[in-house]
């Protein structure tokens, strides 16, 4: 392993502002107490000289790493000449570049007829936009979503969202949302696809029709739970047959995470609706879509406003990041390559403590059974300079969201890192037990 210096060793950071004036709903922060002063590609830097190898990626919003070099010279570029920073939903030339770039290098070659809608600039308000259409368009009003499924902090999202601590910060009833158990939730014995279609079908059963079925592909914040191929495409089926709207949210799980473009490419089936944030915009900018089939768009004008809705700046980013990454298949068979090696050595660790792994493309990770072993693991490759965090219902799963740029031998070093961590602690725990 290359020599880290070790932020520890060294990092006496001073928090005291963040802690006097920051609100205590800060919460990264807690785990990670250093002043962050710059970051390029997979590195991110702190004001003691600390240098971390960045495996959260901003949660998946930096899928490119941090300050890609097309990315920013494209904005640099384009702040010179004095170009629209804030355009509302007003027609700009960035707005038209991004535009053609995703219908060229996006939809046309996957054979997708989507409207694009700009929504204000978080996931959370793309899903809103998203199960608000859905409500609009079949005047139904129940969302179908599913066991740790995670959609965001606004009320409708929220209510889509699985995590009881999360939906308790509500303050008022979340209704109109039931949430069905996800693919694998009973054990691999139990189809709940077949489980929701027979509920469904039964007019006794206590489930009325709903107006969308709301899911992940790939379960971001719920613990990287992959459903398979054959289960979304009955779940889509299901949909159609009852006259529900079917809601992929690739707010995580897109945009090269999972593979391709979109997370539930070539598995035979077109979701009504897509939900994308996070690494759309390349380098960070807040930006998210909703895009739905042509005939679904019966908004009135303005119906769903916002004043964020033209991040011009976010549109640069993203167009420089589909022309340079997406225009052919290169990218992603690298990824694709990536993730294959993750896999395996996520599987060689897993398999030297009966640990199981979890995800899939490059959001994988290791369920090692406990929140607390899995903190103590994090913490401690934040000591040693990885940056990574946790997921599932318990936060049991240690969660792998590298940038897609990563080298394999980045890769590797952190990788490393984390298993020796895990040998640290999870040593420790046999030699307790024995
Ligand atoms: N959907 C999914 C699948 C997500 O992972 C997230 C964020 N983790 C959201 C929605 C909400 O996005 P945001 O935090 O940008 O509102």
């Amino acid at each position: 392993m290359s020599k880290i210096p070790n932020p520890s060793q060294k990092n006496q950071t001073n928090t005291a502002i963040f802690e006097r004036r920051e609100s205590k709903v800060r919460s990264y922060a807690r785990a990670m107490p250093r002043k962050f002063i710059k970051a390029q590609g997979v590195w991110m830097h702190d004001s003691n000289n600390g240098h971390y190898l960045d495996f959260l990626a901003g949660c998946a919003s930096l899928n490119y790493g941090h300050n890609h070099p097309v990315m920013k010279q494209a904005l640099l570029d384009y702040i010179e000449k004095d170009g629209i920073a804030q355009g509302l939903d007003l027609y700009t030339e960035a707005k038209a570049d991004f535009l053609n770039a995703f219908e060229s290098i996006i939809l046309k070659p996957r054979n997708l007829d989507y409207r694009v809608m700009f929504t204000g600039p978080t996931g959370t308000n793309a899903v809103e936009a998203a199960i608000k259409l859905a409500r609009k368009v079949t005047k139904r009003e129940l969302i179908v979503s599913f066991t740790n499924g995670y959609h965001g902090m606004t009320l409708g999202a929220l209510a889509c969202t699985g995590n009881a601590t999360k939906r308790n910060g509500a303050g008022v009833p979340l209704n109109n949302v039931v949430h069905e158990p996800f693919d694998g939730y009973f054990g691999a014995d139990v189809d709940t696809a077949d489980m929701l279609e027979q509920r469904l079908s039964d007019h006794s059963s206590g489930l009325d029709k709903p107006a969308a079925i709301l899911l992940e592909t790939v379960q971001g914040e719920g613990g990287l739970n992959a459903a398979s191929t054959e289960w979304l495409r009955k779940i889509a089926e299901t949909a159609k047959r009852h006259g529900a709207l079917l809601i992929v949210d690739d707010i995580q799980a897109g945009c090269g995470r999972t593979n391709g473009f979109f997370s539930f490419e070539g598995m035979g089936f077109t979701p009504d609706i897509v939900t994308m944030s996070k690494s759309l915009s390349g380098m960070g900018l807040p930006f998210a879509l909703t895009l739905f089939k042509p005939s679904l768009d019966i908004w009135s004008p303005g119906e769903h406003n916002g004043t964020f809705r033209g991040n011009n700046h976010a549109f640069v980013t993203a167009t420089a990041t589909l022309k340079h990454f997406w225009a052919d298949d290169q990218f992603q068979t690298e990824v694709y390559k990536r993730g294959e090696y993750l896999s395996a050595r996520l599987e060689k660790i897993a398999d030297k403590y009966g640990f199981s792994t979890r995800g899939k493309g490059m959001m994988r990770g290791i369920d090692v059974g406990s929140g607390d072993i899995a903190s103590e693991v994090t913490a401690d490759a934040f000591d040693k300079g990885l940056i990574i965090e946790t997921s599932g219902a318990f936060d049991e799963v240690i969660k792998v969201l590298a940038p897609l740029t990563i080298t394999e031998s980045e890769m590797a070093k952190g990788l490393d890192i984390l298993e020796q961590c895990i040998r640290n602690i999870c040593s420790e725990d046999v030699d307790a037990a024995a």
